[in-house]
């Protein structure tokens, strides 16, 4: 056998063994924060369309029509085929709505993320990042030449101790999540933006869970005028939709035009995808949003204290993202398995997307759900033991 796929069948079967393995599974999604599992509907609290855009007409709407002006597909890269006026307007708007100079549209989180901060890597530079911060940003974190220090999560003594131990490197990148994506919990931006200043360091912000949730108009918490900050969020959660993007001063906007890899060499997100953001955007300044987002709130809060009250540790969450902490792969995986069979989707999330020994479901509630969904899930806990956490 050739040894690389002799290495691919043992790594399955560690995989396996440790009740890690994943697998994809077919589901059909319904309208009202629902979907279909082999026959069966339930209600699903897996997604991260929190304001249950995904299925709203008028971002479907919107998508059509701009399919129909512009094509289904965008042609090429835009150094290369050039920018349809219409994205350079959607990226003047989305600059506007976070407090920017300028903002650039890419093509999901993940890329985003790889791509912005590879463009910053220097013989000599120092990223420092929030040990809990999402894979996408450890990737581009992990640039040749570049020191990566990680901080304990949320621990800014810690951080501030990298930052003094490092006055002798100038080139210094501190990376957080605004909202880190398996806990739910938030980052104390103004205190990293107090830190990113005093040692003289950029400060690279993802905000894509709280893109749509969070401030005036949903425009999350990251994004200012500081020429230091770059903030860059999904329009996969919130939004409904998909793409990224990225807001920061005109002069990072070109270095990122020039620089960022994962702008630079793919083809441009297609028009549809362009309308449906350009239609959140819209929602998220409406009342309409404004009650999507009290809805969606409620609903977490609700949510959170009941399991609380129950015994059940869901951390220190403050979003809809709800983690129900489980301890190992196992359990989580046997919880899951149970929900399912309750008619509640709400996955596993096992190491290595967690810490070992800290798996968990993570559940997330959206606008689209009913007060009735959230009392049903909470009806489910009641005859359920919380497992022993050790
Ligand atoms: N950043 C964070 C914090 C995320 O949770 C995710 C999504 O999983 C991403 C980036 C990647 O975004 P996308 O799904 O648009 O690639």
């Amino acid at each position: 056998m050739n040894p690389f796929l002799d290495l691919i069948t043992q790594r399955l079967q560690t995989a396996r063994d440790e009740d890690r393995f994943r697998h994809l599974r077919a589901v059909k999604p319904c309208p009202g924060g629902r979907c279909e599992i082999n026959g069966n509907m339930c209600v699903d609290f897996s997604s991260n369309d929190y304001l249950g855009l995904a299925e709203h007409p008028a971002l479907i709407r919107a998508s059509q029509h701009w399919s129909e002006r512009l094509g289904a597909g965008s042609r090429g890269s835009r150094l290369v085929t050039g920018t349809v006026e219409e994205t350079l307007f959607l990226e003047a708007r989305i600059a506007l709505w976070k407090g920017t100079e300028g903002a650039l549209i890419l093509g999901s989180g993940y890329n985003a993320n790889v791509g912005l901060l590879r463009a910053f890597a220097e013989k000599g530079a120092l990223f420092i990042g929030d040990k809990l911060n999402h894979a996408s940003l450890n990737l581009g974190c992990q640039s040749v030449g570049v020191e990566f220090k990680r901080y304990k999560h949320n621990d800014l003594n810690h951080l501030e101790s990298i930052l003094k131990n490092a006055t002798s490197t100038p080139l210094k990148l501190i990376v957080s999540d605004t909202v880190f994506s398996m806990d739910g919990d938030i980052a104390d931006v103004p205190a990293l933006r107090a830190l990113a200043e005093k040692y003289n360091a950029m400060l690279y912000l993802d905000d894509a869970h709280a893109s749509g949730l969070f401030n005036v108009h949903g425009k999350g918490l990251g994004g200012s005028h500081a020429p230091y900050e770059i903030v860059m969020g999904t329009c996969s959660k919130a939004f409904g939709s998909y793409g990224a993007y990225v807001g920061c001063s005109a002069t990072l906007r070109d270095f990122f035009i020039n620089s960022c890899s994962s702008f630079i060499y793919t083809t441009a997100l297609p028009p549809a995808v362009h309308g449906a953001i350009h239609a959140a955007l819209d929602i998220f300044q409406f009342d309409e949003g404004a009650q999507r987002r009290e809805r969606v709130f409620q609903h977490a809060q609700t949510l959170c204290q009941n399991l609380k009250t129950l015994g059940f540790d869901t951390g220190d969450t403050v979003t809809p993202i709800v983690p129900v902490m489980m301890g190992e792969n196992a359990t989580a995986v046997a919880f899951s398995q149970k929900l399912l069979d309750a008619g509640f989707l709400g996955v596993a999330i096992r190491s290595p997307t967690v810490p070992l020994h800290k798996a968990r479901l993570r559940l997330s509630v959206s606008a689209a759900h009913s007060a009735n969904d959230i009392t049903a899930l909470i009806e489910f806990f009641k005859i359920v033991e919380p497992p022993v956490l050790s």
